[in-house]
């Protein structure tokens, strides 16, 4: 079951306020229509009775397909009380490798996306930085290309998203790369919730 409860929200217009929908946690399994939602952004947006300006509303939730056993924590902003709370929660055992915590909804979408698409987001991330380095090849500064993404995986290629560079640029890569870092790495076993991230991925991997 997905939970709600209600929260006072203040228009960034008109300074109306009004009442908006808070999902606790969201339940992908029960609520199918809610999973398009969250992909669509349209999850946390909040259009003000008065004015009717719309805007994006930021809070804490849980999303949770138990079908595909992952769960992935969003944190809209960084408080260590809150993730260290949040590391304590003992997880059902078939999520236990595959719970997250992000503080972006880019990170939150992405997350999803890999973890649909069956793939491990630790090698995910450990193939970004090999990415980037191909697309400063193609004379794409590193500052633009410091936001990626990984996109979709379908007929044998990876693909990687650069919101930050021009003209909806993407950058395949071969699933054999994936395959051979999945051959010649061992990844630890992960308990409770974790941050998985470009910069840290190489600390999930046994020496
Ligand atoms: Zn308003």
């Amino acid at each position: 079951m997905s939970r709600m409860h209600f929260q006072e929200v203040k228009c960034v217009n008109c300074g109306h306020v009004g009442k908006f929908n808070v999902w606790d946690s969201i339940n992908v399994d029960t609520d199918s229509k809610i999973k398009e939602e969250v992909k669509s952004l349209d999850f946390f947006k909040y259009t003000c009775p008065k004015c009717g300006n719309d805007f994006q509303v930021d809070y804490l939730t849980v999303y949770n397909d138990i079908k595909n056993h992952f769960m992935i924590y969003y944190v809209p902003k960084e408080d260590i009380e809150v993730v260290d709370k949040i590391k304590q929660i003992s997880l059902p055992e078939k999520c236990e490798d595959k719970a997250r915590i992000v503080f972006s909804k880019n990170d939150l979408l992405e997350k999803i996306c890999v973890f649909e698409a069956m793939l491990n987001d630790v090698l995910i991330e450990l193939i970004k930085p090999f990415v980037i380095s191909k697309v400063e090849e193609d004379g794409i500064k590193e500052c633009e290309a410091e936001k990626i993404y990984f996109s979709n995986y379908e007929n044998g290629k990876i693909t990687f998203s650069f919101p930050e560079v021009k003209d909806n640029y993407k950058v395949d890569i071969p699933v054999q790369l994936y395959e051979e870092l999945w051959r010649r790495n061992k990844i630890k076993k992960l308990k409770g919730f974790q941050i998985v991230d470009k910069n840290n991925a190489a600390t999930y991997l046994e020496k």
